[in-house]
């Protein structure tokens, strides 16, 4: 399933994405109004949603809802991955003049939780505070089932599913203070969506396509196989120094071709439209202005 929460009517709402429209889950017989409280329902609540979805008569254009991020406010920041890919790590040595070298363990920062906004969502490009604002497509992972000391055998049944972010990334700020949680945090700078696609139908993560694109134009294009820690061992890694949640996100770091470790450099601006688009999930869309 396609999960979604949009806003209807002035209200959130969960819904089921199904090619062209939306099949919003009533609250009136009882379904959760966040997709929080869905994840928090476990498996037993997924299930009975797939089974009682072909019963769920109210639908809406797709294109008429207001999307907004699957979960337009985690509990706590967004987990990400750095230099998780080959290709990537590479390119930063070399723009930044430095030997390679390929982490031994997964880096990790995050992104503050204000930073979430909604596909579709116009983006600020924050003149003033930044000049080097980059894009970054990356694989989400959303914690179904949390827990703490989770083996790598078992922590695939561990994931809820599966998104889209773009882990925009004011560079100037990110380098300048050392510490990467400033450049990452800014207001709008973690685009999601435009759906949380459930774990059962994507029984491999590291074999999904993902690019991003900047006005149509193909920026970086790779596979999830090129992650140097995958899915399983982020997990592990994540719940052997904590305990994850229900509904904690973790974004699992992208591949080559951003913007500031092209020649020249290239960064976005104001009326860019920056796609980020994974196969079996959706592309993700937003506008800086
Ligand atoms: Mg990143």
């Amino acid at each position: 399933m396609h999960l979604i929460t949009c806003r209807h009517q002035n209200h959130e709402r969960l819904g089921v994405l199904q090619e062209e429209s939306i099949v919003l889950l009533p609250q009136e017989a009882g379904w959760p109004a966040s997709m929080l409280e869905l994840i928090a329902g476990g498996p037993a609540l997924l299930a009975r949603l797939r089974a009682e979805l072909p019963r769920l008569t109210t639908r809406i254009a797709a294109d008429k809802a207001e999307l907004l991020a699957p979960i337009p406010r985690p509990r706590k920041n967004v987990m990400c991955l750095g230099l998780n890919y080959k290709d990537h790590a590479e390119e930063i040595a070399r723009a930044k003049g430095l030997p390679i070298e390929l982490p031994e363990h997964p880096v990790v920062f995050t992104k503050s939780p204000t930073s979430v906004t909604a596909p579709g969502a116009d983006v600020p490009a924050h003149a003033g505070v930044t000049s080097e604002l980059d894009w970054e497509v990356e694989l989400g992972v959303v914690i179904g089932t949390g827990g703490r000391a989770i083996p790598r055998a078992q922590a695939l049944a561990h994931v809820f599913g599966y998104t889209v972010i773009n882990d925009l990334s004011a560079r100037d700020l990110q380098f300048r203070h050392k510490q990467w949680f400033l450049g990452k945090s800014l207001d709008g700078f973690c685009p999601i969506g435009p759906a949380i696609v459930t774990a059962d139908e994507i029984p491999d993560p590291q074999a999904l396509r993902l690019a991003c694109r900047v006005n149509g134009a193909t920026k970086q294009d790779s596979s999830t196989a090129q992650m140097i820690f995958g899915v399983a061992t982020i997990v592990e890694t994540l719940s052997r120094a904590m305990t994850l949640e229900p509904g904690d996100v973790i974004a699992t770091g992208t591949p080559a071709g951003v913007g500031f470790a092209r020649q020249p450099p290239e960064f976005l601006k104001s009326g860019d439209v920056v796609e980020c688009e994974i196969e079996k999930i959706g592309v993700l869309r937003n506008r800086i202005v």
